[in-house]
């Protein structure tokens, strides 16, 4: 008889959490973090992106550069790390040009002096199948000053960054979706799809304050889960409270079913944390000297494990797709 299909974390759990180091946190966290310079970690991770997954083929080739790495800078951002540097592997099909890889370049060294960060290396291949690119992105943080997925605690608020949703929704904008929009308000949530924004910033400052912290990359509820179950506890999240912004807010004012990818869409890269109430007041400053917004979404709870989503009732809201996943 044939194994039951495993998903994708099921496969990182039985095929490679067997292999890895001490440091890779049992691969259960956004990152590893290894013995750095006197006082400091590295802190490492890799991120993929594949055209028709992550990208659209149309998409310029400079903002496909920038998103691969603003995907791996955003797990950085979610451990209170500071960017260094990075690998780059990119497999083309022939079909890609120099006219792209000169687009695809500039769109690296926009965001090198953005985000301050140096190519260190990387490899070149072709491909017969679609555009796939990865990044190993390195960078630093004061050893122990990481604020891993596993410190969450009961009584804990639950906290987002910014606004949600706003990248799945662009994804549809760009799919031929959400027609009620006015060109404004697709352009900005293209634009969020398209451009993550690592929020960096406001990582770092969180340190201290941040109980548990990871980047929202799957969906918030999906990645909430893997918070929670890092720390052992459940979530509620009031579906009220969640952060839109005006596109988003429009596109769910004509369609209320989009909530669902608010909920559970992928493409934020938000940062997701818990803080004690007593944090309030300094989180309250961080977002104000960071001009990033910090919105409280819900609590954490001892039980029942897993992530509630309530609705103004305070009923449950049954959320149709548990984040995404790759298999
Ligand atoms: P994220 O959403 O933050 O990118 P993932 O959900 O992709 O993280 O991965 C969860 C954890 O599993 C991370 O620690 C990641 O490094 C690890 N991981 C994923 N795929 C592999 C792999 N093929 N080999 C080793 N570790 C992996
Ligand atoms: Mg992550």
């Amino acid at each position: 008889m044939a194994a039951p299909k495993l998903d994708e974390f099921e496969r990182i759990a039985r095929f490679f959490a067997p292999l890895a180091a001490p440091e890779a946190l049992g691969l259960l966290d956004d990152v590893a973090l290894i013995e750095g310079p006197p006082g400091r970690q590295y802190v490492l991770k890799t991120d993929a992106i594949v055209e028709g997954v992550h990208f659209l083929p149309e998409d310029p080739a400079d903002q496909v550069a920038q998103k691969l790495l603003r995907v791996n800078l955003s797990d950085l951002a979610g451990k209170s790390a500071t960017p260094l540097g990075y690998l780059l592997t990119t497999a083309l099909p022939r079909t890609c040009d120099e006219a792209w890889l000169e687009r695809f370049a500039a769109g690296l060294a926009r965001d090198q002096a953005e985000f301050g960060i140096a190519l260190l290396g990387g490899d070149t291949v072709a491909t017969p199948g679609p555009v796939t690119l990865s990044v190993a992105a390195i960078g630093t943080v004061r050893a122990g000053a990481a604020v891993l997925r596993s410190g969450a605690a009961p009584g804990d608020d639950v906290f987002v960054s910014g606004s949600l949703g706003d990248g799945a929704l662009g994804l549809k904008a760009l799919q031929g979706g959400l027609p009620a929009l006015s060109e404004t308000e697709r352009a900005h949530l293209v634009d969020r799809y398209r451009l993550p924004r690592p929020r960096l910033a406001l990582g770092q400052r969180l340190s201290g304050f941040a109980s548990a912290m990871m980047d929202i990359s799957d969906g918030l509820v999906a990645d909430l889960g893997h918070l929670c179950s890092a720390s052992g506890v459940g979530a509620e999240v009031e579906a009220a409270r969640l952060p839109l912004s005006a596109a988003a807010a429009a596109a769910l004012g004509a369609a209320p079913e989009l909530m669902s990818a608010v909920l559970a869409g992928g493409d934020d890269y938000e940062l997701l944390f818990t803080a004690q109430p007593i944090a309030a007041p300094a989180l309250a400053r961080l977002a104000a000297e960071t001009g990033v917004a910090v919105t409280r979404i819900g609590s954490i709870v001892r039980e029942p494990l897993g992530v509630q989503v309530l609705d103004g009732r305070g009923h449950r809201i049954t959320i149709p797709v548990g984040g995404y996943r790759h298999f």
